[in-house]
Order: C-alpha cells, then sequence, then structure tokens
C-alpha cells in the first residue's frame, strides 16, 4: 500500500502542497493546468514548455455550494470556489469550512481521499481559508 497524489502529475504531496503548473519559454506564460500540445498564447511547441512550481495559494473569485452531485465522494454539501492562484492561473477546488466569500485567501491542504482498486490510499488537494 503507498500514499500518492490522485493526480501525480499536477500536485507534490509536500507540506504546504505543490501545484505544478508550466511555463512558456517564448512568452512566459503561466498555464494550469500544462498545456499537452504547446502554448495557446504563441503557439511554441511542448518541448518549450517548463515545469513551473505554484504555490497552492491564491483569492476566492467565486464561490458555490453544491448539494446535489452525481458521484458518491465528495459527500454533499460541499463547497467549490473558482481560485486565483497568487502564481497567476485560475483554477476550481474545493474549500473545506466555513467562511468562504469572494475575496477570502485560501491555502491548500492534502486530503486523504479514497483508495484505489490495490488498496492504494489517493491524497487530493483542497483549500481551506487561512487563519
Ligand atoms: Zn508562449
Amino acid at each position: 500500500m503507498t500514499v500518492q497524489a490522485r493526480h501525480p502529475q499536477l500536485l507534490r504531496l509536500t507540506d504546504p502542497p505543490i501545484i505544478l503548473g508550466h511555463q512558456c519559454i517564448g512568452c512566459r506564460r503561466v498555464a494550469f493546468p500544462p498545456d499537452p500540445y504547446g502554448c495557446e498564447r504563441c503557439g511554441s511547441p511542448r518541448e518549450d514548455l517548463e515545469e513551473l512550481v505554484l504555490e497552492a495559494q491564491g483569492t476566492v473569485r467565486a464561490v458555490a455550494t453544491v448539494h446535489r452531485h452525481h458521484q458518491p465522494s465528495p459527500a454533499t454539501p460541499f463547497t467549490v470556489a473558482v481560485i486565483q492562484l497568487t502564481g497567476g492561473p485560475v483554477i476550481k477546488a474545493i474549500v473545506a469550512g466555513a467562511g468562504v466569500s469572494v475575496g477570502t485567501e485560501v491555502e491548500g491542504v492534502l486530503v486523504q481521499d479514497v483508495e484505489d482498486a490495490e488498496g492504494n490510499i489517493l491524497v487530493d488537494l483542497q483549500f481551506r481559508v487561512m487563519t
């Protein structure tokens, strides 16, 4: 049994957690998730994109509470926010706890999600309000 990120190509299980994006060598555009085919802005090929470490920290730009969901996990209700990361890209993620509103500063936390078919524990990234 191992503990691993649900999306190991996007997340490092460090403390604090790190999000993996990329930056274009040509135009310096920062993107998350990484583009599989090359830079969306200047058209540079995939080989001209460098891995970029992004802090799992940012500001809430929009927030919604989900009451019905087509999957058993996460259990409803839960809060989803559009978060502008400190490093630039905008992501959608679950924010745990109360007190989340537009403008709230949030930080990433690792949560144990589910076990896969081999019994490995999958860890995912959520956010919480910064104290
Ligand atoms: Zn570019």
